[in-house]
């Protein structure tokens, strides 16, 4: 528990005190406030830790939140930490401020190397730590990252613990933004509402057709469907751009996403270039395919594998299946080396086990550029590469999942397809002026 949330309770306690007149009432509040200091300084130094400054403005939004949850929790169990993640905090200096043990911390990155959820603490994370009662060894570690998303590891015994990943489908709320150019894209967007993230999405998606610099003028217009993820009425963060018109002079280009998770235009045209299949030139042997029940080939234990390991001599060139941004490079005990790369729309890839990373986070990538050389760092059994693909942030099996390698919207879903657009479209625009308008845009688009 955190000093933060004891000290708010308080205040909430003292304001619905004092609105009662009567000197009794004011007296019993007296005693119960003193109750709940003393309370709050038990558990305080009982936790031998408590962040004794206000979170910063960012995880207040999480702080806010979780204070209603957590207002029983005056009385939380003295089994029972929970630390808000601050700027610069790492998960070790964590589990010294808590005199949790190195060998429970390195159990549970063991646990996440499947998932690699604890490799980017953000402000606003919350870890919570369970020890047993008896023993008082670390039993439950849970990290929350936004309403719909949390990860449990649980101990399963002494030499280990799994991950349970909870995540919340929510609810997708659909907003159109919109805006006339006036200086930059960038700047007309962010005006329109949209934040960097969605305006960079955005930026990417049409790279390959369209010099937001160059081509776009002052007065041409925008369209943008926007879906917003919401859990139990709280806002996640979570944010997807679900359909994009620019009229530009002339020319109208547009990007609708697919139940694919790809991006097309509106005759369907993928917009997201195709991906190669193998992150090498060479076809190496898969010395474990993708499973997600599988058992730790060292441990024994039901570890999902997240991705399929291919077996190949160490310095193989790793190439980027897509383009795409590199997101981490990042050295992990377990994964060893490793690099993720956010692809436009919906997909990212990760590469684990690397002996030397050619790239940094950040830089941009083409498809089939050499990113890596591949090696046998982390826990490994020999020289691999393990290779994941992730759609709509869930792993997927990269042998055989639906990947853009096509260029078009398969010939089956169009009608499939065309219903949806019509749906975006809708949203953008009234009905009367729709048909007119799209209809000549995509007459003189055509013609080009
Ligand atoms: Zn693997």
């Amino acid at each position: 528990m955190s000093y933060y949330w004891t000290s708010k309770t308080l205040k909430n306690q003292r304001r619905t005190q004092n609105r009662g007149l009567s000197l009794r009432l004011m007296v019993l509040a007296l005693v119960l406030l003193a109750g709940f200091v003393v309370l709050g300084f038990s558990c305080r130094s009982s936790n031998s830790a408590g962040r004794s400054r206000l979170p910063d403005a960012d995880s207040k939004p999480v702080a806010t939140l979780r204070e209603s949850a957590a207002e029983p929790e005056v009385f939380q169990p003295d089994n029972v930490f929970t630390w808000t993640i601050g700027n610069g905090d790492t998960l070790s200096a964590i589990f010294d401020r808590f005199e949790l043990s190195r060998n429970a911390m390195y159990q549970i990155l063991a646990a996440d190397e499947a998932l690699l959820a604890l490799d980017v603490l953000r402000p606003g994370h919350i870890l919570t730590f369970t020890l047993d009662e008896e023993s008082r060894a670390l039993s439950e570690m849970e990290l929350f990252i936004h309403p719909g998303k949390r990860v449990i590891y649980h101990r399963v015994n002494d030499s280990g613990f799994e991950y349970e990943e909870i995540i919340l489908p929510g609810v997708w709320d659909q907003e159109l933004l919109q805006g006339e150019i006036n200086g930059s894209f960038y700047l007309s967007a962010i005006a329109a509402g949209l934040t960097e993230r969605e305006t960079a999405t955005i930026t990417d998606l049409f790279k390959d057709q369209l010099n937001f610099s160059r081509d776009i003028r002052a007065r041409d217009r925008f369209q943008v469907i926007r879906s917003r993820q919401f859990v139990e009425g709280e806002m996640t963060g979570q944010s997807r751009i679900e359909g994009v018109r620019i009229f530009c002079r002339n020319r109208l280009h547009s990007a609708f996403l697919f139940e694919d998770g790809n991006y097309y235009d509106h005759k369907g045209e993928s917009l997201v270039r195709a991906f190669l299949r193998y992150p090498t030139q060479q076809r190496f042997r898969v010395s474990s395919p993708f499973n997600p029940a599988r058992r730790h080939p060292i441990t024994g234990r039901v570890s999902p594998h997240n991705g399929v390991d291919f077996a190949m001599p160490i310095g193989t060139p790793v190439l980027s299946t897509g383009d795409g941004v590199v997101t981490r490079v990042l050295n992990h005990p377990f994964a060893g080396r490793y690099i993720e790369i956010q692809h436009g729309g919906q997909y990212l890839t990760r590469y684990l086990h690397l002996h030397r990373p050619l790239v940094r986070r950040g830089q941009r990538v083409k498809r089939g550029e050499r990113i890596a050389l591949s090696g046998n760092t982390g826990r490994s059994t020999g020289p691999h590469l393990h290779f994941e693909l992730h759609i709509n942030g869930r792993p997927v099996n990269p042998l055989t999942a639906k990947i853009p390698m096509a260029s078009s919207v398969p010939r089956d879903k169009l009608t499939l397809f065309n219903r949806r657009v019509g749906e975006l479209v809708a949203l953008m625009e009234p009905a009367e002026e729709q048909v007119a308008r799209t209809a000549s845009f995509e007459a003189r688009s055509d013609s080009i």
